[in-house]
């Protein structure tokens, strides 16, 4: 018996987390990509990673909760398969997120909490916490005495993102995949990659391409993001701090080696430029509210991409045309990823899952 050859084009969060699996589970698989593995100028290298699902809710809708309440579940699984067989360790964890605002900005926070409340199942209320100014200084030394209380939504977690793709792609490379680096895919056809250097021929075909997608599937479009990185060593932080303001939510995210991610601007843009300074003077401003100290901080990175995104901005798995696509990630990528590329994972291995995420079968 010949082994499946699963062909997939696209070897960011989705592509590359399908590849493992499928590996894993025995399957022949190739990755196709226009950049190279460690390239950082795709949405999968410059997000934050924070794993929120309490707080994108406010955002999101119950389909994107769902999924990413399983994903909770599925990531340290996940990080500790990936751990045992590869040895690289990846820095995951799960003390949940402070959500705060200065004064000024109350009401932002207030109409937050009373949303967070309106769309959050009965169930998961109780993740919700109220923090007075002395119950936030317990969990966050840092901002003692910053701000008159908050919320704590405890379940929440986070993710060195190029930790777990660097692991990936070790193990991709152990369990023997074969990736083409560097090759553009110009069309996925069923059981055949369309590249720049001629017609490759799989079993199965993936489209993980994100927004490269975009030609053969006319909804998807991309939305500008854009993150700073910074080393700061005079503050401290356990977890990912939320600071609401009128205009945009603005997170910081402690990273290893006393870096934090703080982002992130959304824009109807596919522009691919470089980080604006209005965009700068935001994200660093916000940072040098939450505490002084940032103003030493050392900016180590200013990056921008595109998130995929459909119009009901929840990921979807389907099938057209003979071809499976994983897309619309959005800005919940890492916060769903698991529980979506468990179901086309489970979908191409012939044991079915079913999350009510889109599928069409054409
Ligand atoms: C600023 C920012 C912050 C974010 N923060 C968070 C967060 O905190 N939490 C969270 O859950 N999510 C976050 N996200 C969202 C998350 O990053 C995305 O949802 C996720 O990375 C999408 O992964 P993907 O694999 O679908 O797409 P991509 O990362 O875009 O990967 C697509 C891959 O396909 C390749 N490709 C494209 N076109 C072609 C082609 N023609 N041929 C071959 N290869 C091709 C690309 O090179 C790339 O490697 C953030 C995103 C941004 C931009």
């Amino acid at each position: 018996m010949t082994t499946q050859h699963i062909g997939i084009a696209g070897a960011g969060l989705a592509g590359r987390t399908l590849a493992w699996r499928l590996l894993r589970a025995g399957r022949r698989v190739s990755l196709f990509d226009s950049r190279h593995r460690a390239d950082l100028d795709t949405a999968s290298l410059t997000a934050a990673a924070m794993l929120s699902p309490l707080a994108e809710l406010a955002v999101s809708d119950d389909v994107v909760f769902a999924l990413g309440q399983r994903s909770m579940q599925l990531w340290p699984r996940w990080i500790a398969e990936l751990e045992a067989s590869g040895g690289q360790s990846v820095y995951f964890r799960q003390r949940g997120t402070l959500v705060v605002a200065h004064a000024p900005d109350q009401a932002s926070l207030e109409h937050f909490t009373r949303l967070l409340h309106h769309k959050l199942p009965e169930a998961s209320r109780a993740q919700v916490h109220t923090l007075t100014s002395a119950s936030l200084a317990e969990h966050e030394p840092a901002l003692a005495g910053r701000f008159g209380g908050g919320l704590f939504l405890d379940s929440e977690g986070q993710l060195a993102n190029d930790q777990w793709m660097a692991a990936l792609a070790t193990e991709i490379d152990r369990l023997g995949g074969r990736w083409h680096e560097g090759l553009t895919v110009e069309r996925v056809e069923a059981q055949r990659m369309v590249c720049a250097d001629g017609v490759h021929a799989v079993d199965v075909a993936v489209d993980a391409r994100g927004v490269g997608s975009k030609a053969q599937w006319p909804q998807l479009r991309g939305v500008r993001g854009e993150v700073m990185t910074v080393e700061c060593h005079g503050v401290t932080l356990q977890r990912p701090v939320r600071l609401m303001h009128p205009r945009y939510q603005i997170y910081v995210a402690p990273r290893p080696g006393h870096q934090f991610v703080v982002g992130a601007t959304e824009l109807e843009s596919e522009d691919l430029g470089p980080v604006t300074l209005r965009s700068t003077l935001e994200l660093g401003s916000a940072l040098h509210s939450l505490h002084p100290a940032f103003g030493e901080a050392r900016v180590l990175r200013l990056a921008a991409a595109l998130r995929p995104a459909l119009d009901d901005h929840r990921p979807a798995v389907a099938l057209r045309d003979g071809v499976w696509h994983i897309n619309g990630l959005y800005r919940h990528g890492y916060l769903c990823a698991p529980a979506v590329v468990d179901e086309l994972a489970q979908k191409l291995l012939g044991t079915q899952v079913k999350l009510g995420i889109e599928e069409e079968v054409t």
